[in-house]
């Protein structure tokens, strides 16, 4: 490559950056942590679980990098400015060692211009042979969370994982995994830019908050995301084997509701 295309890559990559730190809101010097909101509109919840960043919990996941924090990301990457330019982008992944377990990628699904986006983990077996997010038991749930729930339609939101390849035999992502992979889902959501997130589960409501604060006390409390009001709440997989805990669930979804006009 000659010095004058480096020097190009590098205006395009400058470019696509401050674009996302405009679209989101974050700090140029300091990639903002998300910080918690009362609430939008009508979700006066309790703020008194606030989370706290790295509580000493045992089970949580891995923290990396800040969102935004994406320098390993190529110039392709930052340049595409449309889901189907980043799908493009990504290409045949290997940039980390899941690509060898993978049938394919789960890059996302949905509406680009949701006002919704429900984040997930990573894919599992069903998900990986049919490309498509939540499409197994949980996402059989989460569709009926969704279309029986909510009362709008799957395609009209937006659905993806923390990240897009199946772990082999379901275990946690791995920090280095997270490292290659969350940008991608951090420019899907600057690109469709939602009203309202919904992280699903420990794992999703960790990543994108950078805290390690159970998800117990994260779910029902609105958390802001970069300027996109966020709400952890149990993933589906977890409310099959508790089926109890969906009244909470539905609680928080109500909110999410009413946050969109929904609901009143
Ligand atoms: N669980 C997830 O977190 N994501 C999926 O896509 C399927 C199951």
């Amino acid at each position: 490559m000659s010095d004058r295309d480096t020097l190009l890559e590098m205006v395009v990559a400058l470019r696509a950056r401050l674009e996302w730190y405009r679209e989101t809101g974050a700090e140029l010097d300091a990639p903002a942590a998300p910080s918690r909101v009362s609430a939008p509109p009508d979700a006066e919840s309790a703020t008194a679980r606030a989370a706290t960043p790295l509580d000493d919990d045992q089970t949580a996941a891995p923290v990396v990098r800040d969102i935004g924090d994406d320098v390993l990301v190529s110039a392709e990457v930052r340049a595409a400015v449309t889901l189907p330019e980043l799908r493009a982008a990504i290409g045949d992944c290997t940039r980390c060692k899941l690509a060898g377990h993978r049938t394919n990628l789960v890059f996302g699904v949905g509406n680009p211009n949701a006002d919704l986006v429900f984040v997930g983990e990573a894919p599992g077996r069903d998900e990986d042979l049919k490309g498509e997010p939540f499409v197994g038991r949980a996402g059989q749930l989460l569709t009926e969370i969704i279309t029986k729930g909510m009362k709008i339609r799957r395609e009209d939101v937006y659905i993806a994982n923390i990240i897009k390849c199946r772990p082999p035999q379901n275990r946690n992502p791995e920090p280095d995994e997270i490292a290659s992979c969350e940008p991608f889902l951090v420019r899907q959501l600057a690109m469709i830019r939602p009203k309202v997130i919904v992280a699903l589960g420990t794992f999703a409501a960790q990543t994108l908050l950078k805290t390690r604060t159970p998800i117990t006390r994260l779910r029902g409390v609105w958390t802001d995301y970069h300027g996109i009001p966020l709400m952890p709440t149990f993933h589906p997989a977890y409310l099959l084997r508790n089926p109890a805990e969906k009244r909470v669930v539905w609680e928080d979804i109500q909110q999410v509701m009413r946050a969109l006009g929904l609901l009143r």
